[in-house]
């Protein structure tokens, strides 16, 4: 008998027949002989429209409320999951993240899971019933409610994997697996069988958008057997491992985001501590930062760039406005929004200049101004102006994956 979490994202339980589907198809692999632990997101757009409306009331409103709101969203979904599988005569029970022992830092918002004692879990699934669970969200060791950042629902099943020691993790989405690229932008995007969790990662931080990258983060560091598939068929979908047998240096992937936005200080003055002053400040404000980019002007000032999520912006603003304040306003503030990240990925790509080469060639060809680049061993990413991005998308698709 195998311990399987299974995951389904709001597109897959948007509304009352695909819940009805999606019941089914636990139904059959609890039937298989499987014992099931089920976690759901907010149906459809839900967590959009709650975020909406509290933003329509307040125009900031509370970290700690807004957590108690947009758990509902997950609440929702995991009672008429229920009652679905309820109807087809099995065993169930829901449960928030309070109530699944899932205990986050005191952060709102965005927390981590510090945590999770499955003891209810344990028990239900011991006296043969299916367990659902809220995803996004946990508690406090003071017992408010938190929730886990956007896309969260997958780092709440990887880690519920890890707890009760499942032997897989199937997350289940609206696409067959993971593509090479988004499908939704570029057609001849192809499905993978099987990708390394570095790539992985590096493709869910980039905007890829078919998992939440701490729920890679967490499956590679405790090893689980994490597969991306779909809910709208039975394809075999695509297999997240530990195995990279080539060792040709290919380009698996290509990521394009354009929810972020680019923020410069510029005219800073050039000595010891001035990142420090702004990166903490950032940090302190749990403000994600991707890339960082620093030149040196003449007369002994530099100018500074990092690119933030279009949700951290505001925050990201102030900070940095307070920043120059406290600098006498001796910098000053260059924010741009109508930006995006195009991004190559496959291991060891920079272990030679040629790829790099044929990137920055093929974005020349297409007139592309290049901002900002970053590397890793396992990807380069290019900030370019938003106009531009399905164009570079597609173009180096053909390039490189064709
Ligand atoms: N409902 C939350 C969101 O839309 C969490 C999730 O879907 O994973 O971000
Ligand atoms: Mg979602």
């Amino acid at each position: 008998m195998a311990l399987i979490v299974q995951k389904f994202g709001g597109s897959s339980v948007a509304d009352a027949t695909c819940i009805q589907r999606v019941a089914r198809k636990i139904v059959d692999a609890k039937r298989q002989g499987n014992e099931m632990i089920v976690v759901v997101s907010a149906m459809g757009d839900t967590t959009d429209i709650l975020l909406d409306l509290a933003y329509s009331i307040h125009p900031n409103p509370n970290p700690r409320e807004l957590d108690m709101l947009l758990s509902t969203g997950e609440q929702v979904t995991i009672a008429l999951l229920a009652m679905a599988i309820d109807g087809l005569g099995e065993p169930v029970i829901s449960f928030t993240g309070g109530m699944s022992g899932i205990i986050t830092e005191k952060v709102h918002k965005k927390a981590r899971i510090q945590s999770i004692q499955p003891k209810r879990i344990l028990e239900a699934i011991s006296t043969g019933k299916i367990v659902i669970v809220a995803g996004f969200q946990g508690v406090t060791d003071e017992g408010n409610i938190t929730t886990l950042g956007r896309g969260g629902s997958d780092t709440t099943a990887v880690a519920l994997a890890v707890a009760t020691q499942a032997d897989q993790c199937e997350i289940f989405t609206d696409v067959d697996g993971v593509f090479t690229a988004d499908p939704r932008c570029v057609a001849r995007a192809k499905k993978l069988e099987t990708i390394h969790y570095d790539e992985m990662l590096e493709m869910a931080k980039l905007g890829a958008g078919v998992l939440h990258p701490r729920s890679v983060e967490l499956a590679q560091k405790n090893k689980v057997r994490l597969v991306v598939r779909s809910s709208f068929s039975d394809n075999p979908g695509t297999l997240i491992c530990e195995d990279n047998l080539m060792e040709k240096v290919v380009v698996r992937g290509i990521s394009m985001d354009d929810n972020i936005a680019r923020v410069s200080v510029t005219h800073i003055p050039d000595k010891p501590g001035v990142a420090f002053s702004l990166f903490s400040q950032l940090a302190k404000k749990h403000i994600g930062i991707d890339m960082i980019l620093q030149n040196l002007n003449h007369e002994a000032t530099n100018d500074l760039s990092f690119t933030v999520s279009k949700d951290d912006l505001q925050d990201a603003v102030t900070v940095s406005q307070d920043f120059l304040k406290d600098l006498n306003n001796k910098g000053s503030l260059d924010v741009k929004e109508a930006v995006a990240k195009i991004s190559i990925i496959g291991t060891g790509i920079t272990s030679s200049a040629e790829i790099a080469s044929r990137l920055f060639g093929t974005l020349y060809e297409l007139g592309i101004n290049i901002d900002m680049i970053s590397t890793s061993e396992i990807k380069i990413s290019c900030i370019i102006d938003s106009v531009n991005a399905v164009r570079a998308y597609e173009k180096l698709h053909a390039v490189f994956l064709e």
